[in-house]
């Protein structure tokens, strides 16, 4: 298993998140960015606005925007309907992290971002016992990120870390 490289603080604008969330957390969202220069963009000049609470670059620097108990900005249009019910604001459930990629298909995944994005949502994984992940294509027809991505050999990565945390 690679390095993984260690949270860089990096707070999005006050004008890009929610201050206090409202829902616990039951739902992480894998984006890609569709563009360069992500860590500015989240911050501070998307318009409008919208922000992430994780940016892993593709060197696999991890960037900390928004805490885990603020609401980032990141799926508002979202809808994921499961067993219980239609969920209206996946933003408010959910921590959102982007992996900065064109999402043109072709722009790849390098191996160092993968593992630093895996590593993030196995601490998540354990973190906040059953949290469910998906693409954020899964649930916002209109999104495609992150596309290009093989999401079973992404998911088979996140394991790996889950139980290398637990010792197995
Ligand atoms: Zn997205």
């Amino acid at each position: 298993m690679s390095t993984v490289f260690p949270e860089v603080l990096r707070l999005a604008a006050m004008d890009h998140f929610t201050l206090r969330r409202t829902h616990a957390i039951d739902t992480i969202i894998l984006h890609a960015t569709g563009g360069r220069d992500s860590l500015n963009w989240l911050r501070l000049t998307s318009s409008p606005p919208v922000s992430c609470h994780i940016l892993v670059t593709k060197g696999g620097q991890r960037y900390r925007l928004v805490s885990d108990s603020s609401e980032a900005w990141h799926a508002g249009r979202g809808l994921l309907q499961v067993s219980d019910g239609p969920r209206v604001n996946i933003n408010r459930r959910s921590l959102g992290i982007e992996m900065e990629n064109m999402n043109d298909g072709r722009d790849p995944y390098p191996e160092e971002q993968l593992e630093t994005t895996a590593h993030q949502i196995a601490a998540w994984s354990l973190e906040y016992p059953g949290v469910r992940l998906y693409r954020h294509t899964d649930v916002d027809r209109s999104k495609s990120d992150p596309r290009g991505l093989d999401y079973a050999a992404f998911v088979r990565r996140v394991y790996r870390h889950v139980c290398g945390m637990l010792g197995k």
